[in-house]
């Protein structure tokens, strides 16, 4: 746990919060700040600020449970699809470094935008590139 957490002080009982959902590690609740009707964060029970931090059977949990609630979601408010994303890191975007999960409800027409919308500039990458990114990662 971390103190000044405020999905920490969810977990605790402290912050109020919608739950939608909770089991041992993982708890889903309603975004204080909804982007849509029914935007749903999931977040494992204890405190981890990055994807990477999770060990296998917590990102296990956690992904079980937005593979749950994702169409449940959507079907409640009768959404024609869902963005499921995570901001890792502050340049990536993540206002509380707690691990959470977006379920974002869409809807034709909603003026949103696709995941791909996310990303800044596009690099002009060679393929020499692109093959020595792949190989460092593989490795
Ligand atoms: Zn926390």
């Amino acid at each position: 746990m971390s103190a000044d957490c405020i999905f920490c002080s969810i977990v605790d009982g402290d912050i109020p919060a919608r739950t939608v959902h909770e089991t041992d590690s993982v708890l889903a609740f309603l975004d204080a700040n909804p982007l849509a009707r029914g935007h749903t964060l999931v977040i494992p029970k204890a405190h981890a600020q990055h994807v990477g931090d999770l060990n296998d059977e917590l990102a296990s949990d956690l992904f079980a449970a937005v593979t749950e609630l994702t169409p449940r979601v959507q079907s409640v408010v009768g959404a024609d699809g869902a963005n499921v994303g995570i901001n890792d890191g502050e340049a990536a975007g993540q206002e509380v470094p707690h691990v959470h999960v977006h379920i974002i409800p869409r809807f034709e027409g909603d003026g949103g935008a696709p995941l791909h919308a996310v990303g800044g500039d596009r690099p002009d990458l060679s393929d020499d590139e692109v093959d020595a990114v792949a190989e460092a990662i593989a490795e």
